[in-house]
């Protein structure tokens, strides 16, 4: 049985936050604003394999209001997710994900958050794909935008 899930999310920039994408810290004078650490790629990438899953997405697993997940590391929602896919009997095939900002440049840390992916996800590097593109002009540079699609699949 194969399932494919998808993600979507953005955050506003937060001038003076740490900024993290993929569960990796990248230097710059701003991060992503959000009740845990803001890191709007793994929270797209949780939100694939739970909707994959067919599992509640990651706002109702994880509420914003809930002061246990304030200023949390997102590795834990997607540890979450992992968790609920390996309880159904389901195991990465891979994931294709998509980060879009002008700033920073992440051309100089893409192989870095594609390796901690991987890691974070248990698999080799090279199911795992990461792409970064620009704005062009589209939506005010307000923040940043990551879109994640993967493939599970379980014996059947
Ligand atoms: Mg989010």
């Amino acid at each position: 049985m194969l399932r494919v899930g998808l993600g979507l999310d953005g955050h506003l920039f937060e001038e003076g936050k740490k900024l993290v994408l993929g569960g990796v810290e990248i230097p710059a004078p701003f991060g992503l604003k959000g009740h845990s650490d803001g890191d709007a790629l793994l929270h797209a990438l949780t939100d694939a394999i739970l909707g994959a899953l067919g599992e509640p997405d990651i706002g109702e697993l994880f509420p914003d209001e809930d002061p246990r997940f304030k200023g949390t590391p997102s590795s834990l929602f997607l540890q979450e997710a992992l968790k609920r896919a390996k309880a159904k009997g389901y195991r990465l095939v891979n994931a294709d994900c998509v980060v879009v900002t002008d700033r920073p440049k992440l051309s100089p840390y893409k192989e870095l958050i594609r390796e901690n992916l991987a890691r974070l996800l248990g698999v080799e590097k090279e199911r795992v794909n990461l792409k970064a593109k620009r704005r062009e002009g589209f939506c005010r540079e307000e923040g940043l935008f990551c879109q994640c699609v993967v493939l599970l699949a379980a014996d059947e």
